[in-house]
């Protein structure tokens, strides 16, 4: 019986195939390791005459007390066979042999000699990609990472947090998490969500935009330049107005009104060149 890593998952552009999203898949999947090494401990402790060959790249069995799991297997006689990231093994069938399959491959444990092994089965320790959620995506405003995962504000200050106010993540569609983590995520995002319910008034970001209404000629570019869909057209005055509540201060349409009648709170025009002078007075001085 064969164990074959990283099927899927940690690729490399020029050695794996592309994935359906024309790129393939750089990234660690997490918890194929563990899971790989801990189907063969249990197959093991049931069954312990038969072999298990575990080809891998690299043992990632990280997590509390998952070390085990890779040392377990060792004592149990699993036979590790590790192959070069650019030197895939192949599983191919074996009609003349007492076995179906035979995996082929580099043993860099054994200065990178080619084996030959028959097995009976080879089993595909897979990686995660995430599900094509872009109708959620597109009615959320969901940043996506080019994993195709979505995407937090930031990785360690706000890591349950998507951009848009009052959307939160947790597990696994953020990247491959195992249960402990994603546990732990839902808890951050469950007491955020909490904290927010519980104020009495929401502030809102004062960095939003507003239109003026002396110099908007109604064109619309804005509206449909705005991601988060906070633009509309007065249908009285002929010319956009923005929802406040739903701006989230991106700027995008103050950049894209032909007009300039758009001004976004905390970056006019004047502001903006008295940030540049104070900047370059501070170059010139220093
Ligand atoms: S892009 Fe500018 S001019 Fe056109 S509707 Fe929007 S605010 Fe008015
Ligand atoms: S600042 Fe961004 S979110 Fe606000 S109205 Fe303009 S484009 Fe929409």
């Amino acid at each position: 019986m064969a164990f074959i890593h990283c099927a899927g998952a940690r690729q490399h552009e020029g050695v794996n195939m592309p994935q359906p999203t024309g790129r393939v898949n750089e990234y660690c999947a997490r918890t194929c390791c563990t899971a790989a090494l801990y189907a063969a401990n249990e197959i093991k402790a049931r069954q312990p005459e038969i072999m298990i060959y575990d080809f891998y790249q690299d043992i990632r069995t990280y997590g509390r007390g998952h070390e085990s799991y890779y040392e377990k297997a060792s004592e149990n006689g699993v036979v590790f066979i590790r192959f070069h990231p650019h030197r895939l093994p192949r599983v191919r069938h074996d009609t003349a042999g007492r076995s179906p399959l035979v995996v082929t491959s580099q043993d860099l444990l054994t200065n990178g000699i080619e084996l030959q092994v028959p097995v009976d089965c080879a089993i595909l320790a897979t990686g995660v990609v995430p599900h094509d959620i872009s109708e959620l995506v597109d009615m959320y405003k969901c940043a996506v990472g080019y994993d195709s995962f979505l995407l937090e504000v930031h990785p360690k200050l706000r890591p349950v947090e998507l951009a848009v106010s009052g959307v939160f993540l947790a597990g696994s569609c953020q990247g491959p998490m195992d249960i402990t983590e994603c546990t732990a995520a839902a808890a951050a995002a469950a007491s955020k969500a909490a904290a927010l319910i519980a104020q009495a008034q929401v502030e809102m970001d004062p960095f939003i935009s507003k239109v003026d209404d002396t110099l908007c000629t109604g064109c619309q570019t804005c509206l449909t330049v705005c991601p988060y869909e906070a633009i509309t057209r007065d249908p009285v005055k002929k010319i956009a107005t923005v929802n406040e509540a739903l701006c989230t201060g991106c700027g995008t349409c103050a950049a894209a009104c032909p007009s300039g009648a758009i001004r976004q709170a905390g970056f006019s025009e004047e502001q903006i060149h008295a940030e540049v002078a104070m900047l370059l007075a501070d170059t010139a001085a220093g």
